[in-house]
């Protein structure tokens, strides 16, 4: 038993330096391979650049047949299957771009023994032509990429996944290794359940990536914003911009061309041409910058994205964290940059009402946006809040690496601008039955007379002009941390403001509101990258 796991052991090192041409195992690497090799089944939690694809590729090589990937990764297994050929690996896919004679090459090379490793798409193995396939060839491992897809609070969910439990019934010898580089408990546990995977062994390397900065700042003139961060911080630099719609996303790559920064957009609007083409210059070019919505970026290994930003909130802190995860794969410094404003609380809060999903989905969909406010608003170290949503221990005393450590935030006493802005909520809805959203209470607060506040007799409210101790920007900051604390919320398609059943605390005074202090300007600061 242990003889053989030696002998496993050192033709994985072999492989590793013979096919590879590298040193030494990463983290867990080498226990992974050691356990997939032996035959066991092994679930796998690793951050992006964590070097999973190793964990199967050698399995795959020292096991006698062919290594099965699933991967829903289509636009990308023509450039894997390519650097592995390049390495000597016998490597094939199949999926739907290839024609009839393609495939049949490929069908003919796994019968025949002849290929280390075969790509696949998950939709494939609802068809029994490859369940027939596979039953006919010979099986060293199956690897399930990606397998965060087989959840359904995940953007990424692909009911195909769920079809993929059938691997373990119907192949009860072949060792299966699901990976991902999204590590919840949740998911986890539902990759365990879903993929039928329960005697696996479980890898979880470490979440963090000290290499990447964290900062979220408040938004502004977010266009502007991103441009003087990438001309201070990044210029010739390689990076993603994040933003929510197609629309945002070919306005801010226009912005950015149009200002001396070389940027392509990516969304799902375009077509498969066009995209393919913007993707590759990305991936082989210096210094593109890649504006694109969450389509673009599942699988792409670029290691020197030295940025990620985010023009708009992710919906949760798992997209959050697989997004910026891009930058920096290489080890360098990268800065992951957000900014971030009241309108993007009230957006997503109002896609999640308007969305999709029974009660209970949006319930979840509700926490998750919640878990993601959180970090947006913390006054503490972003880094140490990221790892403990992951279950992980955070440093106590801060990373150093990230905003809230390099400037710490000052908070101060909320507790009457919070009543004030209530009160006003009350009073509309109390005395005249209105709702409003918050660019009108703000107004009332300030005591302005605009066009909208005189049609409705606004300056008649006894809370009008009540707030002329903050400004604007900072009464929409306030109202933004009422809505991240759940002292205030919105409802329907124009975003109206409503109480909460916590509001009624604040208004009878029985708890105070901390508050993040806005800063006046936005800071920046250097990552050490860029000059
Ligand atoms: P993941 O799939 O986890 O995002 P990859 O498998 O693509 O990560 O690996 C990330 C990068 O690290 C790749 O460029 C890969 O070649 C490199 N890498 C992985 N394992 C090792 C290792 N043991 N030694 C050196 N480089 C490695
Ligand atoms: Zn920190």
């Amino acid at each position: 038993e242990s003889a053989a796991a030696g002998v496993a052991a050192s033709e994985a090192l072999a492989t590793l330096h013979r096919v590879f041409g590298y040193e030494a195992f990463r983290g867990e690497q080498e226990a992974v391979i050691e356990h997939v090799v032996a035959g066991g089944d092994a679930v796998v939690l690793m951050p992006t650049g964590g070097g999973k694809s190793l964990c199967y590729q050698i399995p795959a090589l020292v096991r006698p047949g062919t290594g099965v990937v699933v991967s829903p990764l289509i636009a990308l297994m023509q450039d894997q299957v390519d650097a592995l050929r390049a390495l000597g690996v016998r490597a094939g896919f199949m999926n739907s771009t290839q024609d009839f004679d393609e495939r049949r090459t490929v069908e003919a090379e796994f019968l025949a023994g002849e290929l280390d490793l075969l790509y696949l798409a998950p939709e494939r193995l609802r068809l029994d032509a490859t369940l027939d396939l596979l039953s006919r060839g010979k099986i060293s491992v199956f690897a399930i990429d990606e397998a965060h897809c087989v959840s359904q609070w995940g953007h990424d969910f692909r009911p195909d996944y769920l079809t993929l439990s059938l691997l373990g019934r119907r192949w009860p010898d072949v060792p299966r290794i699901a990976l991902t580089a999204t590590a919840t408990h949740a998911t986890h546990r539902e990759i365990t359940e879903r993929l039928d995977m329960p005697t696996a062994r479980h890898f979880v390397a470490s979440f963090d990536r000290p290499n990447i900065q964290y900062r979220i700042v408040p938004k502004a003139d977010p266009k502007k914003q991103l441009l003087s961060f990438l001309r201070e911080e990044h210029p010739g630099d390689a990076g993603i911009v994040y933003c929510l719609s197609r629309n945002s996303v070919e306005k801010t790559a226009e912005f950015l061309s149009s200002n001396g920064i070389e940027a392509v957009p990516y969304h799902a609007g375009l077509d498969a041409g066009t995209r393919a083409a913007h993707q590759s210059r990305f991936l082989r070019e210096d210094g593109l910058v890649v504006v694109a919505t969450i389509a673009f970026g599942m699988g792409i290994d670029k290691p020197d994205v030295r940025f990620v930003a985010h023009l708009d909130l992710p919906k949760s802190v798992e997209g959050y964290y697989q997004e910026t995860g891009r930058a920096g794969r290489d080890g360098l410094p990268s800065t992951a940059w957000m900014a971030y404003g009241l309108n993007d609380v009230i957006q997503q809060r109002k896609l999640i009402q308007s969305g999709e999903g029974d009660e209970a989905f949006q319930r979840r969909a509700q926490a998750h946006l919640d878990a993601m406010l959180a970090l947006c608003e913390t006054v503490q170290c972003r880094r140490g809040q990221l790892l403990a949503y992951f279950g992980q221990e955070p440093d106590p005393s801060g990373c150093g690496n990230c905003d809230t450590c390099l400037t710490p935030p000052e908070t101060w006493d909320g507790t009457v601008a919070a009543q004030k802005v209530l009160s006003t909520v009350v009073r509309l809805q109390r005395e005249r039955g209105q709702k409003f959203g918050a660019v009108q209470i703000v107004d009332i607060l300030l005591g302005k007379r605009t066009g909208k506040v005189i049609q409705f007799d606004h300056d008649q409210l006894s809370v009008f002009g009540i707030g002329q101790e903050l400004t604007e920007g900072e009464w929409r900051g306030v109202i933004r941390q009422l809505l991240a604390q759940g002292l205030l919320a919105v409802e329907g398609e124009y975003g109206t403001l409503v109480l909460t059943d916590a509001s009624a605390s604040v208004l009878r005074r029985e708890r105070e509101v901390p508050l993040r202090k806005e800063p006046k300007r936005a800071p920046t600061q250097r990552t050490g990258s860029g000059g």
